[in-house]
């Protein structure tokens, strides 16, 4: 699964600034999801003139645009970035116990499209799916 996250491409991120291409950086050393204020945090650290929020907000925007990050969305009102191969997507199973997301390997969604373009003749250009529950370490814990 630590493949996707190694993508190359080099070419794609030619086009970026100094600051989306370090937020990009910082991305892909984490294993898990970021929130902007994860990453502006790892910034305050390290760099000496830290960019502010918004701009880290903006950075992270732009790359989900370019499609070498992807925005999850966890219901709880925070987005939250990782890297993912060019124009690729995935989803996640987040447990509610200890809070870890577990990156399923591909979307899974693509058939229940197929079903919904066909009965329903609706065309679909993007949609949300993360499953909620309890991650087997968390049942476990529970005997
Ligand atoms: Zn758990
Ligand atoms: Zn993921
Ligand atoms: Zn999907």
């Amino acid at each position: 699964m630590s493949s996707i996250h190694h993508a190359n491409k080099d070419a794609k991120t030619l086009g970026l600034t100094k600051g989306a291409r370090k937020v990009l950086e910082l991305l892909e050393q984490s294993q898990d999801l970021s929130s902007a204020q994860d990453i502006y945090g790892k910034l305050r650290t390290e760099e000496e003139k830290p960019p502010g929020l918004t701009t880290v907000y903006r950075s992270l925007e732009s790359l989900v645009t370019m499609g070498l990050v992807q925005a999850v969305d966890l219901g709880d009102g925070e987005r939250r970035y990782e890297v993912v191969a060019p124009g690729e997507h995935h989803h996640h199973l987040v447990c509610r116990e200890c809070g870890t997301s577990t990156h399923l390997d591909s979307c899974l969604v693509e058939t229940i499209e197929h079903s919904i373009k066909t009965q329903y003749k609706f065309e679909i250009d993007s949609h949300v799916f993360e499953v909620f529950g309890t991650c087997a370490e968390c049942q476990s814990k529970r005997k």
